[in-house]
């Protein structure tokens, strides 16, 4: 991602005027091969979008979004089919990946079909080897979707989209809706993918000690505007932003040993994106905000490698 961007025009009410809607703002991160990218931030923050963004389901209207160093925009005919392939996303409600008319093998073909993958036989072999894979026995191939549970769901549509071995997976709220066990289960068979397979994954959560528990980094969004760019480590700590600490401290499953114990939370609202607060985006809830912070953009700055922030407190003055 380079300086990415997007805006959607909106009307309020049929003579309404047209407004841009800036969902996402100079957005610009890496994700490097067998790394685990978190995305945290309250909903509206953009991360869905970028996501969308990632599979081509939305074009950026600013900046470029490259895989292997290549615009996504440039990839067309075989190359496309090929990228299709290579990054996979799974949503958060596993109804909405499966057919319900379709039998658990029916979708799990689906893909080598798509991509006239394999032979009869060799479909079957893989699709057995998925199921192994995700933690599925061969029984539930000739089951319904409805007679699974969300768990299992889930399972199934990570399974599909390993079947074209892609190199990128994301994950966006993929485990939001799953009991705590199951939770824990799906997130440790990821990162074992990522072991098995190298695969690059984007984890995209409202869960900030959930994503810090099991991302390399961590992007922190707010209102489509990068607040944070952190490893694992400074994340861990609460990080540096306003924000994210906020964040941290708001969060229930906030680690009261690390001196981040809820004694604040995130107070106020989230502005409309309509309608974002001027200066740095996060004034009217920041409790370090000043008079400046209404008025200057903060620019992001490099505290340590791969550690950024974007926050008048950590300019130079
Ligand atoms: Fe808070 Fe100001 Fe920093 Fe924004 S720039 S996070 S308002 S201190
Ligand atoms: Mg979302």
């Amino acid at each position: 991602f380079a300086g990415v961007g997007i805006s959607f025009q909106t009307r309020t009410g049929m003579f309404g005027k047209a407004r841009a809607l800036r969902a996402v703002q100079d957005v610009s991160f890496e994700l490097l091969r067998g790394e685990v990218l978190g995305i945290v931030g309250e909903s509206g923050s953009g991360k869905s979008t970028l996501a969308r963004m990632a599979m081509r389901l939305l074009a950026p209207s600013a900046g470029e979004i490259l895989y292997e160093g290549r615009p996504l925009a440039a990839y067309k005919g075989a190359q496309d089919k090929r990228l299709r392939g290579e990054v996979q996303m799974v949503f958060q409600d596993p109804n909405a990946s499966l057919n319900p008319r379709l039998s658990i093998e029916q979708s799990l073909l689906e893909p080598f079909i798509l991509h006239r993958r394999g032979s009869r036989q060799e479909r079957q072999a893989e699709i057995l080897r998925l199921l192994d894979v995700v933690g599925l026995p061969p029984t539930v191939l000739q089951r319904y979707p409805f007679e699974l549970s969300g768990g299992q769901k889930q399972r199934v549509v990570i399974a599909r989209a390993l079947a074209l071995k892609p190199k990128v997976l994301i994950a966006d709220e993929a485990v939001a809706a799953l009991d705590a066990s199951v939770k824990a289960q799906i997130i440790n068979l990821l990162l074992d993918l990522r072991q098995e397979f190298g695969l690059s994954i984007i984890f995209i959560s409202h869960d900030l000690p959930m994503v810090q528990a099991m991302c390399d980094r961590v992007l922190v969004l707010y209102l489509g505007r990068l607040m944070e760019t952190a490893p694992r480590a400074v994340v861990a700590q609460g990080g540096m932003h306003p924000y994210t600490r906020a964040l941290w401290k708001s969060s229930p499953a906030a680690d009261p040993d690390q001196g981040l114990a809820h004694e604040e939370t995130l107070a106020g609202e989230i502005p409309s994106p309509l309608d974002p607060p001027g200066g740095c985006v996060f004034h009217t809830r920041c409790p370090q905000a000043t008079g400046r912070c209404r008025e200057a953009v903060p620019e992001r700055r490099a505290l340590s490698p791969g550690h950024d922030v974007a926050c008048i407190l950590f300019e130079p003055s």
